[in-house]
């Protein structure tokens, strides 16, 4: 889950992460009230699921989604400009994202723009720090040409971030005396701020020494682990479900693990491995999948019948193919659950089912009495290279 960054910056108030002072607007009344209370140079924000905003550019043409200015009055016609319009970004696809909300803060003077960023490091299973002295908006370009420039502390999960390697971060970023105290006590903080509230990422870029030599954390982006937000209800009461995919967020509501895709085949699977597996099989017989479902091992029928209508809600969707394995649960009730959602809902696209496992007879007797024209498949390439005929024989 992510959450945008105002809402991090609560996180920052809580955990007593320096940054600027500054709130929310939600129109542009609101942003020159926000400015007028905070007085002096102001910077407004577009708030959106994505970074890359500032080298962002607006569907009408109006450049950057980060801009600084002077006076209240001046606050208040940027946020015109940027609340209700779609903004494109080298993180959110030509589709770009619509702007709710801004963030107006103190304007900072910026001396330099260092990285900061914790995240989970899968291959080591363990938290790693990774930093930088080339902060700002080019850090991409850093890391891919530069990448000795980028800072890499792992971190032992039972010790946490010790205060020898904070000193030693700090030094690598050229931050001495005042500086480095600073910078100890901002990427402690951090640490505990990822540790509790179980993020899987916490990137400030940039981390900035202001003018008069302090540090300040100016953007922040935080991730959080989906599989701990049971333990976070404070994370989750921030989810903003307008920033994602409107199928995903349905899916989410059923507990089906759903992602949407750009390709015409939509494929309905229990488990993740088989899911991944079937996607690629799609690929290689020629097709194009159009979403990853992982309905679980444990599906139930209603489940199943919930799957099918985030599916047909997808109208690039032009056929689907089923790949179930009967471990936890049978192949039977998988059957009854795809007839009578192919029955209720009125099922006009090709459908190709392939069932194994546990009850697989029961299942396939259920299937080839319904009477419905599905498509049987024998093993999971002859299904795949079916329903990929299929569709193509429609188009
Ligand atoms: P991003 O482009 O989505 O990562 O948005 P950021 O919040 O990182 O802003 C982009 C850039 O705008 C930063 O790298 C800074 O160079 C600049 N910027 C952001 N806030 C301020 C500020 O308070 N003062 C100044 N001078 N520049 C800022
Ligand atoms: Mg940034």
């Amino acid at each position: 889950m992510n959450i945008h960054e105002y809402q991090a910056r609560e996180l920052f108030a809580k955990f007593n992460v320096a940054t600027q002072p500054g709130s929310v607007a939600f129109t542009p009344e609101e942003a020159e009230q926000v400015a007028a209370k905070l007085g002096g140079k102001l910077v407004i924000k577009a708030q959106i699921h994505a970074g890359g905003r500032g080298k962002g550019t607006f569907k009408n043409g109006f450049k950057g989604g980060v801009h600084l200015c002077d006076t209240p009055a001046e606050a208040k016609d940027i946020a015109a400009k940027m609340l209700g319009q779609v903004l494109v970004t080298h993180q959110t696809g030509p589709e770009g994202k619509e702007v709710a909300k801004v963030f107006v803060g103190q304007a900072v003077d910026i001396s330099s723009e260092l990285y900061f960023a914790i995240l989970l490091d899968r291959a080591t299973s363990a938290p790693v720090v990774i930093a930088s002295t080339e902060g700002g908006v080019d850090i991409e370009a850093v890391a891919e040409n530069s990448p000795e420039k980028m800072i890499r502390v792992p971190v032992n999960p039972s010790l946490g971030l010790m205060p020898y390697q904070t000193r030693a971060i700090a030094a690598q970023l050229g931050l001495k005396g005042k500086l480095m105290t600073q910078a100890s006590k901002l990427f402690t903080n951090l640490y505990k701020l990822f540790l509790e509230s179980d993020c899987s990422m916490v990137e400030v870029n940039p981390l900035v020494v202001t003018a008069t030599g302090d540090l300040l954390a100016l953007d922040a982006k935080f991730n959080f682990d989906d599989n701990a937000l049971y333990r976070q209800p404070d994370v989750v009461a921030m989810r903003d479900t307008t920033e994602e995919d409107p199928r995903e967020v349905e899916a989410s509501k059923f507990g089906l693990n759903y992602i949407g895709l750009d390709g015409n085949i939509a494929c309905l699977v229990n488990g993740a491995g088989l899911a991944m597996a079937t996607m690629d099989i799609i690929q290689y017989a020629g097709g194009t999948p159009a979403n990853f479902l992982d309905v679980g091992g444990g599906a139930t029928k209603d489940q199943v019948f919930q799957a099918f209508g985030i599916i047909l809600g997808d109208k690039n969707v032009k056929g689907i193919l089923v790949n179930i394995f009967g471990g936890i649960m049978d192949c039977d009730i998988i059957a009854n659950g795809i007839v009578e959602a192919a029955r209720e809902i009125g099922l006009s696209i090709p459908l190709v089912v392939r069932l194994e496992g546990n009850n697989v007879e029961a299942g396939k007797k259920t299937l080839a009495d319904s009477g419905l024209a599905l498509i049987s498949g024998d093993d999971i390439l002859d299904a795949a290279q079916k329903i990929v005929a299929e569709v193509g024989k429609a188009a």
